[in-house]
């Protein structure tokens, strides 16, 4: 991390109370910025952990599917802090269901969470990045936003998101606001909880033959955040260890063990 990497003054990070949405949370607020926590949980515990360790931290309710109550934080943030130069929708729920077993309202649900919370979250916070003098806004898609993932449901929210986050690069490059997405592998949060034999097979098709850490990914987001990457719009950063890139050859290899 160079010395001279700094990060906006403000910046809101959805799905904050848990899992890396509480990391980049903490990490940000301990680098220096007022961190705004917004979640459909209560995120009070993230905040007065990060108000204990000396950082700055707020706390916003907030269901991002309800564009509305997205309208209602962003002016929060306008009375409290007058400024917003970061954005990280990280808020998003995953079901493992294939095609056929994937009820419709779990569809529709996982779509508004993934897919229409970023879109009206980006819609919200645009005059305001505007306002400050631009800004980055960091969307977290996943590999399953890049390659066929069998959940049709959060394999089409992702993808949306990736195509979303490239269509807002282009609009919103005018006002010096970036737009990109980060593409996580596998994690251990609760989002995975319980998939102990999915995630152990899936770990057989990372070169790297574990998952990523929170820090990992929090550093890729922070980056995407930072003044070290100010030319950097419309782009997916993939922090997986290798799967999407390698991980099908790494695994025949494997388990082949021969190449002729
Ligand atoms: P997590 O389940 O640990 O945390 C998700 C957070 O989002 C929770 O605090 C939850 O309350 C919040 N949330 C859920 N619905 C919401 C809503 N409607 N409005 C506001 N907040 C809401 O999940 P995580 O693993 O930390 O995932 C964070 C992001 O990373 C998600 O977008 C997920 O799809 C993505 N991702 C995760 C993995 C992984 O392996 N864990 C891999 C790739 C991508």
């Amino acid at each position: 991390m160079s010395e001279s990497m700094t990060y906006p003054g403000v910046v809101l990070v959805t799905g904050g109370a848990a899992g890396m949405g509480a990391h980049h949370a903490r990490t940000l607020a301990a680098r220096g910025s007022h961190v705004c926590i917004a979640d459909v949980s209560d995120s009070s515990a993230v905040v007065d952990d990060i108000v204990s360790a000396g950082g700055s931290a707020s706390a916003h309710l907030l269901d991002v599917t309800d564009a509305e109550a997205w309208v209602r934080v962003v002016d929060e943030i306008r009375t409290t802090r007058g400024e917003l130069g970061g954005l990280v929708n990280n808020a998003g729920i995953s079901r493992r269901l294939e095609f056929m077993d994937t009820p419709n309202d779990i569809w529709e649900l996982t779509m508004k969470i993934n897919l229409f919370g970023p879109f009206y979250g980006m819609k919200a916070v645009a005059p305001l990045m505007r306002e400050s003098g631009g800004g980055s806004i960091v969307n977290i898609s996943s590999i399953a936003g890049q390659i066929g993932y069998f959940s049709p449901a959060y394999s089409s929210s992702k993808w949306g998101l990736t195509g979303l986050s490239k269509s807002a690069a282009g609009n919103f490059a005018q006002w010096g606001i970036r737009v990109n997405s980060v593409h996580p592998g596998l994690v251990g949060t609760a989002l995975l909880g319980g998939a102990n034999d999915f995630v152990a097979a899936s770990l057989k098709s990372v070169p790297f033959g574990r998952m990523g850490t929170l820090d990992e990914i929090t550093e890729a987001v922070l980056f995407l955040l930072s003044n070290s990457s100010t030319y950097t719009t419309g782009t997916e950063l993939t922090v997986d260890g290798g799967l999407v890139s390698n991980g099908l050859y790494h695994r025949i290899i494997a388990e082949t063990g021969e190449l002729s």
